[in-house]
C-alpha cells in the first residue's frame, strides 16, 4: 500500500497549526511558534516523514525543529529515522521502556514484510520527562505535554492554552479509543486521561485517527465506556464468561456507538478488535469490583 501525504487543516483552527495527513493511516501535526517549529509525531515510515519535512519547508523558515513522539506505536514514530541526528526528539520516559521491550522489534519484523516498511529503523527519543507534564515555551504559543496513559503507558497529549487546542493523538478516537490491556489499572488510566482532556474545555481536540477536531468526541468516548460498564453490570455470570460476548446483541460495538456508514471494512474490523479489548478490561474491572468511571460520565 502506498500512502500519500497531504497538508490540511480544520475550519477555524489556528493557522500556526498544520495537519499532516497520511491518507487514512494517521495524522501528525506541525506547530509553528515564534521560537521553534514542532512536529508532533513522525508518521509510519522515514519516507513519509521526509515528505512531511519537504512539504513543510516553507512554513518552517529558519526556526529550529523540535519533534515530539506522542507514543511508541509504529504509526506515530517510525518516521524518526528520517530526522537529522541533531534534532531533539521528546517523549515520555516510559517510551524508553516500550522501545526496550522485545515486542517493539517483533512488530517491526512482522511489518517489514511490507516493502514500504523495509527502511524503518527504530530511533529512540533523546529527551524524556518522567513527570506528569513538561512545557515548551515557543513565545507566542506554549505546548504543554501531558502524560495521558491508558491507550499506551507512554502516551502524551499536547495542550496549547493560547488557542485552546488539544492534540489528543490516540487518547481520544472516533468512534472509540483502545485500552492498553485488560488490566483494570490501564482502563482507569485511560478514563482519567479522557477526563483530563475533557476538563481542558478545549475548542479543538485534534485526533490522530478519524480526521476530526471536535471536542464532542471526548464526551462520546466517555459515554461509550459508561454504557459498556452498565451493559456488563446487567449481564449474568454465565453471559460474562461467554467467548462470543462481543458478538451478542447489547454489547456489540454498534450497540454502544454509532459506527460511521462510510467506514471501510478494514477499519471496522480494527475498531471491533479495539472494542473487544475494551470489553475485556471492563469485565475484569467489574469482576474485581473496581469503579473506573464515575456515574456522571454518561450524561
Ligand atoms: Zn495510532
Amino acid at each position: 500500500m502506498d500512502v500519500t501525504l497531504q497538508l490540511t487543516s480544520y475550519p477555524g483552527l489556528d493557522e500556526r497549526i498544520t495537519i499532516l495527513r497520511a491518507a487514512d493511516e494517521v495524522d501528525a501535526v506541525f506547530v509553528r511558534t515564534e521560537r521553534f517549529n514542532i512536529l508532533v509525531d513522525t508518521l509510519a515510515t522515514p519516507a513519509l516523514c521526509r515528505q512531511a519535512l519537504d512539504l513543510l519547508a516553507e512554513k518552517m523558515g529558519r526556526r529550529p525543529l523540535l519533534v515530539i513522539n506522542s507514543h511508541m506505536d509504529w504509526d506515530h514514530f517510525w518516521g524518526n529515522a528520517a530526522l537529522d541526528r541533531s534534532v531533539p526528539i521528546i517523549a515520555h520516559a516510559t517510551a524508553t521502556d516500550r522501545l526496550r521491550d522485545p515486542a517493539a522489534q517483533q512488530v517491526l519484523a512482522e511489518k517489514k514484510q511490507e516493502p514500504r516498511f523495509q527502511a524503518v529503523e527504530l530511533v529512540a527519543p533523546n529527551i524524556t520527562f518522567a513527570g506528569e507534564t513538561m512545557a515548551l515555551h515557543g513565545g507566542d504559543l506554549t505546548l504543554e505535554l501531558i502524560h495521558t496513559p491508558g491507550h499506551t503507558p507512554d502516551h502524551i497529549a499536547v495542550w496549547v492554552p493560547e488557542i485552546r487546542t488539544c492534540l489528543a493523538v490516540d487518547t481520544v478516537e472516533h468512534p472509540i479509543p483502545e485500552v492498553w490491556s485488560s488490566d483494570p489499572a490501564d482502563l482507569c488510566a485511560l478514563i482519567a486521561s479522557l477526563k483530563q482532556i475533557q476538563d481542558l474545555q478545549a475548542d479543538y481536540v485534534v485526533l490522530a485517527h478519524g480526521q476530526r477536531a471536535d471536542p464532542a468526541v471526548v464526551d462520546s468516548n466517555l459515554r461509550y465506556f459508561a454504557r459498556l460498564r452498565d451493559r456488563v453490570a446487567g449481564l449474568g455470570e454465565i453471559d460474562i464468561g461467554a467467548t462470543d460476548l462481543a458478538d451478542r446483541g447489547g454489547v456489540r460495538l454498534q450497540d454502544l456507538v454509532t459506527v460511521p456508514e462510510d467506514m471501510t471494512a478494514e477499519t471496522r474490523v480494527f475498531y471491533e478488535r479495539c472494542h473487544r479489548s475494551n470489553l475485556a478490561a471492563v469485565i475484569a474491572a467489574y469482576k474485581a469490583g473496581i469503579k473506573f468511571i464515575s456515574d456522571g460520565s454518561d450524561g
